[in-house]
C-alpha cells in the first residue's frame, strides 16, 4: 500500500462559551484535520487540537509543519507506522499535536486494512470507559452551579480547574464540596499555576475532602517540585504537562516524582508513543489517565480506542467536545450519560461531515 494524497484542513469549532484555565483563556477550538489517501482506496483520518500554551504549537504553525510532514509521507507504506512516525520525528522534533494527527490517520488506515475497530487492532477489548466532566476557573458561585449540574447529570467524578492562588483555590473546592456533598470524587488540576509552597498549602487544606488526585501543581520542568509536593501532602500527584513522551515517563519514574500519568495523544505525538508511555508506567506500577485538549469526537474516539486497549488506563477525561457549540463528526464514540460507547466500524470509525468540511480552508499534497 502507498500513500498518494494528503489533505490538511483548518478545522475550527466554535465553543458555547470561552473557557479558562490557569494558563489562559480559550475562545474556540482551533484544530486541524489530516486526511491520508492510499492507492488501495483506504482513507485515514486524524485530528490535532493545538492547545498552544501547553504544546507550543498553534493551528497555523501546525498547518505549516503538517505541509512539510505530508511531503515526507507521500509514496510511503502507511502500514509501516514505526517508519513513518520515526521519519517525522527525525525531520521535525517537537510538534507533537501535529504529528499526532498523522499518527491517528495511519492507525485508522492500518485498522481498516485489518478490518478491525482500532481498540481491537491495538490488541485490546471493548471495555467500560466513564469520563469525568471539567469545571473551568470562575467565581466559586459559578463553579458550584456547574458542579450541581454535573452531579445531577450523574457524573462519577468531577474535575475542577485550579491554579490561581491559595485562598481562592481552597474557597472554590470548599464551596463545591459543601454544595454537592462528599460522595463524588473531585479531581483537581492546577495547570502549572502554583509553586511548591502554594501547592502544599492548598492540597493540605483540601486533602480530606475526597480529592482523588491533583494534576500538574507546578511548572512543567519542576520535577523536584513535584516530588517535594508528593512528600508534603496525601493527595496523589499526577503528571500532565511534565509528561509528553516516553523519555519524560522514564525520568518521572526514576525520580519517583508522581503517583499517576495523564497521557494525551496531542502531547505524546499519537498512539505509537502513547503505547510506550503506558508500558513504562505499567512496569513502574503507575496507573494512567487518558486526557484531551479541545478535540472533536473524531480525535476523542481515537483517544478512547487507545484507552480501551490498555487496562492500565484507569481514569478517563474525554470531555473536550462537551464545550463545543457544533458537532460535525459522523460515527465515533457516543456518550450515554458519562459512559463512552465505542464504535465497532473498522478503524477509528469516525469521519467529519462533508458539508462542514467544505467550509474549512484546506490544501492537498500529492
Ligand atoms: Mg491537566
Amino acid at each position: 500500500m502507498k500513500i498518494t494524497h494528503i489533505s490538511l484542513y483548518r478545522y475550527d469549532i466554535p465553543l458555547k462559551a470561552a473557557i479558562a484555565i490557569s494558563l489562559g483563556t480559550i475562545e474556540s477550538a482551533q484544530n486541524i484535520l489530516v486526511e491520508i489517501k492510499t492507492d488501495e482506496a483506504i482513507t485515514g483520518w486524524g485530528e490535532g487540537s493545538h492547545l498552544w500554551m501547553i504544546v507550543g504549537e498553534t493551528q497555523s504553525s501546525g498547518l505549516a509543519a503538517a505541509t512539510d510532514m505530508a511531503r515526507l509521507l507521500i509514496g510511503r507504506d502507511p502500514l509501516d507506522i514505526e517508519g513513518c512516525i520515526n521519519s517525522l520525528t527525525r525531520y521535525l522534533p517537537g510538534h507533537p499535536t501535529t504529528r499526532s494527527a498523522f499518527d491517528m490517520a495511519l492507525y485508522d488506515i492500518a485498522a481498516k486494512a485489518a478490518r478491525m475497530p482500532l481498540y481491537q487492532f491495538l490488541g485490546g477489548a471493548k471495555r467500560s470507559l466513564v469520563t469525568d466532566e471539567t469545571i473551568y476557573i470562575n467565581t466559586p458561585e459559578r463553579m458550584v452551579d456547574d458542579a450541581l449540574r454535573i452531579q445531577n447529570n450523574g457524573a462519577e467524578a468531577i474535575k475542577v480547574k485550579l491554579g490561581t492562588n491559595l485562598r481562592d483555590d481552597i474557597e472554590r473546592v470548599e464551596a463545591i464540596r459543601n454544595a454537592i456533598g462528599d460522595t463524588i470524587p473531585i479531581r483537581t488540576d492546577a495547570n502549572q499555576g502554583w509553586d511548591v509552597v502554594t501547592a502544599s498549602g492548598v492540597l493540605r487544606a483540601i486533602g480530606n475532602w475526597n480529592v482523588q488526585y491533583c494534576e500538574q501543581p507546578v511548572r512543567r520542568h519542576d520535577i523536584a517540585g513535584l516530588l517535594q509536593i508528593r512528600r508534603n501532602t496525601t493527595v496523589p500527584i499526577m503528571a500532565d504537562e511534565s509528561l509528553f513522551d516516553a523519555t519524560d515517563a522514564i525520568r518521572l519514574v526514576r525520580e519517583e516524582a508522581v503517583d499517576y500519568f495523564n497521557i494525551k495523544l496531542s502531547k505524546s505525538g499519537g498512539i505509537f508513543e502513547a503505547l510506550k508511555i503506558n508500558a513504562i508506567a505499567e512496569a513502574a506500577g503507575i496507573s494512567c489517565m487518558i486526557g484531551c485538549m479541545s478535540e472533536s469526537r473524531l480525535a476523542l474516539t481515537a483517544n478512547a480506542h487507545f484507552a480501551a486497549s490498555r487496562q492500565n488506563i484507569r481514569f478517563c477525561d474525554l470531555d473536550g467536545c462537551f464545550e463545543h457549540a457544533d458537532d460535525p463528526v459522523h460515527g465515533g464514540i457516543t456518550y450515554n450519560g458519562y459512559q463512552i460507547e465505542l464504535p465497532d466500524a473498522p478503524g477509528i470509525g469516525a469521519e467529519v461531515d462533508p458539508v462542514f468540511l467544505a467550509t474549512c480552508e484546506h490544501k492537498t499534497i500529492s
